[in-house]
C-alpha cells in the first residue's frame, strides 16, 4: 500500500496529555469530515478545522510507496539516539490510511505510536496512545482510548455526554478563532465545575512552532 502524506516534522506535542513531549508528527492527507477546500467548509460536518491536510506539498510530504519507506523516513527525521521515540499520526484523519503494516514497521524501529483521530473509524490494534477529538454531527465509533479531547464550545456539544465513554483523560480545548478568549473562559469555567475535565491549550500556537 502507498500512503499520501502532507508533512512529517520533528516537534514537541503542543496540546493534551503529552504537551511538551518530543515527537515526530506525520500528517496524512485527507479527512472524511471535510474535503479541506474552503468552498466545502460550510456544508461539511466539521467546519472549524484550521489544518491544511490537502495534498502532499508540506515538509517531507510525498506519496510514500510502502510502509517500510515511510517508517524509514520517520526514523530518519527523529535523527538522534534518544530512546524515547514517539510518532504522532495525525491528519486530516489518520485512520483512513494507518494500517497494521505501517504500525509494525514503525514499532520495529522502537517508536511508540500515538494517533489523533476524530473517532469515526475503528483503529487497527497495537496503537500505544489513542486520542479522540469528537466532532459534533459525526458518528463516533471509537469510544475508548487514552485521551478524549473535545474542542469547546461546539454547537450542541455537551461534554457530559462523553463521560460514559472509556477514556483515561478528558480534556476541553478552547475553540480557536475570533472568540478564543471567550472559549478559554468557557472551558475554564466548565473544568472548574467538572474536575474530571482538564484544560488543554494549543501551546504550539502560543510559541509559534509547528
Ligand atoms: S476532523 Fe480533524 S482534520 Fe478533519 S476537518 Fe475536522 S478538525 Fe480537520
Amino acid at each position: 500500500m502507498s500512503y499520501k502524506v502532507k508533512e512529517i516534522f520533528l516537534t514537541q506535542q503542543g496540546e493534551g496529555f503529552h504537551m511538551g513531549k518530543k515527537a515526530v508528527f506525520c500528517r496524512f492527507s485527507g479527512c472524511n469530515l471535510w474535503s479541506g477546500r474552503e468552498k466545502d467548509r460550510e456544508k461539511s460536518i466539521c467546519s472549524f478545522c484550521d489544518t491544511d491536510f490537502v495534498g502532499t506539498d508540506g515538509q517531507n510530504g510525498a506519496k510514500y510507496d510502502s510502509a517500510k519507506i515511510l517508517a524509514q523516513k520517520i526514523d530518519e527525521i527523529w535523527s538522534n539516539n534518544c530512546k524515547d521515540k514517539m510518532v504522532v499520526f495525525t491528519g486530516g484523519e489518520p485512520l483512513l490510511q494507518l494500517n497494521d503494516e505501517l504500525i509494525e514497521e514503525v514499532h520495529k524501529r522502537n517508536f511508540k505510536i500515538a494517533i489523533e483521530t476524530n473517532g469515526t473509524i475503528i483503529p487497527p490494534d497495537n496503537i500505544d496512545w489513542i486520542c479522540v477529538s469528537p466532532k459534533i454531527g459525526s458518528k463516533i465509533k471509537l469510544k475508548k482510548g487514552n485521551e478524549l479531547k473535545l474542542v469547546f464550545p461546539q454547537i450542541d456539544a455537551d461534554p457530559n455526554k462523553f463521560e460514559n465513554y472509556d477514556f483515561d483523560h478528558y480534556f476541553l480545548q478552547p475553540m480557536d478563532g475570533h472568540s478564543l478568549n471567550d472559549s478559554i473562559l468557557e472551558c475554564v469555567s466548565f473544568c472548574l465545575r467538572n474536575p474530571k475535565w482538564r484544560l488543554s491549550v494549543q501551546s504550539h500556537k502560543i510559541m509559534g512552532i509547528d
